[in-house]
């Protein structure tokens, strides 16, 4: 006696893949490109519902339609949502080598259907390539690092289908197999319901990927600097009222710099924006080289950065500024301009930002003005 109806089982999946195809499409559309392989996951289900589809079709549809041509489409569909990981990863999938096995395959499984009837054999050569999917597949996501609750709850997901898929094979050498997937034999059931949950589970692990890389890039946009990487304007507000409260709070100084480029003005004006551009992030790469990982540089405005330096007196914060300023001399025919910096120490008691920067301000106005290339505390 069956406790669900094989048949009935498959067209539910079905109906839920494509559901979770949809879902998946529509996230394609809403997310901006650069989140890449939401579209293939999506025909991946697709490829998977037509195959389901098809193999409970069997005995309404000529025969090839609903044995060989259903097994190439599930193997290409499992394929499919490894590319579409590989996409997400911006790895470039090899899929001519697993179109190549998959027909391969496909035709072993013919030769067990027209020339030489086997079910088992069949059966023995689809969960082989299956279950190598879904490992390379398991495999490819843990070496980009796990870390997160997706990715651990999409390779959990891969591991489990593929140990279904091994005992699926196992089973083929010690219990009656029946003679198709129909047929309702025990370990048929476990593998319909598996692969229905599996595929469930695995789409929700794929959207809250997704997800995660979305905020990470919204995080990244507002918190750098597309052009120079460093620290946007307001992360840099942020931060400045977070350090200003810890030097309050423990008494540790904390230093301010604001850092001008020298007649930047004539960079692009001689060699064009692109050049000045280039001295922009050659400017914030030489800076960073001077820092220590807590310290926070950010770019204010065009060619005008500001310099967070926690817990560092002024005579410290004064050596940072003149190294800065000597790693930006140019050398040689190097196109490059000087800096000026004016630099200053938050006060013990009731410093605010705005006083921390109208210091600064002064202080590099004071450097612009006695010359420039300099270095003023204020
Ligand atoms: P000073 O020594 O007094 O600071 O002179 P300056 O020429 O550096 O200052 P000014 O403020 O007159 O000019 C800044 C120039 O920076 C003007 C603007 O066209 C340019 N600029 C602003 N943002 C960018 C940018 O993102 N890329 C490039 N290439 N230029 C920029
Ligand atoms: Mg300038
Ligand atoms: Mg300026």
């Amino acid at each position: 006696m069956n406790v669900i109806d094989p048949r009935t089982a498959i067209v539910l999946i079905s109906a839920m893949s494509a559901l979770m195809a949809l879902v998946l499409w529509a996230l394609k559309r809403s997310y901006p490109p650069s989140i890449q392989g939401l579209g293939q996951w999506a025909q991946a289900l697709l490829i998977i519902v037509v195959g389901g589809i098809l193999a409970a079709s069997r005995g309404q549809l000529p025969e090839i339609l609903t044995t060989a041509v259903p097994n190439f489409l599930l193997c290409w569909g499992v394929y499919g949502l490894y590319a579409g990981t590989q996409r997400f990863y911006g790895v470039r999938p090899a899929t001519w080598r697993w179109l190549a096995v998959t027909v391969a395959v496909t035709l072993g499984t013919l030769w067990f259907a027209l020339g030489d009837p086997s079910y088992t054999a069949r059966l023995r050569l689809v969960t082989a390539l299956l279950a190598v999917m879904f490992a390379v597949h398991a495999w490819f996501i843990v070496r980009q690092g796990m870390g997160s609750f997706s990715r651990w709850l999409t390779v959990g997901v891969i591991v489990y289908i593929a140990v279904i898929q091994l005992v699926r094979l196992a089973t083929t050498f010690f219990l009656p197999m029946g003679d198709t997937i129909l047929s309702g034999t025990p370990q048929h059931v476990l593998f319909i319901a598996s692969f229905s949950v599996s595929v469930l589970l695995f789409s929700v692990g794929a959207v809250l990927m997704a997800g995660d890389r979305l905020r990470a890039e919204l995080e990244l946009l507002a918190t750098r600097d597309s052009l120079t990487n460093t620290l946007t304007r307001r992360y840099m507000d942020e931060a400045c009222a977070v350090e200003l409260e810890r030097s309050h709070r423990t008494g540790q100084p904390l230093a301010m710099l604001m850092l001008d480029l020298d007649h930047f003005k004539t960079i692009n004006d001689t060699h064009g924006h692109q050049a000045g551009d280039r001295v922009l992030v050659e400017f914030a790469t030489k800076v960073q080289r001077c820092l220590r990982s807590k310290d926070l540089l950010g770019r204010f405005g065009g060619e005008e950065f500001a310099l967070l330096l926690p817990n560092t007196p002024l005579d410290a914060a004064l050596q940072v500024a003149e190294r800065i300023r000597a790693a930006c001399v140019p050398q040689g025919n190097e196109v490059g301009c000087t800096v000026s910096i004016g630099v200053t120490l938050s006060l013990p008691q009731n410093d605010s930002m705005d006083k921390l920067l109208a210091r600064a301000d002064a202080a590099l106005y004071e450097a612009k003005n006695t010359g420039r290339n300099r270095v003023v505390a204020g």
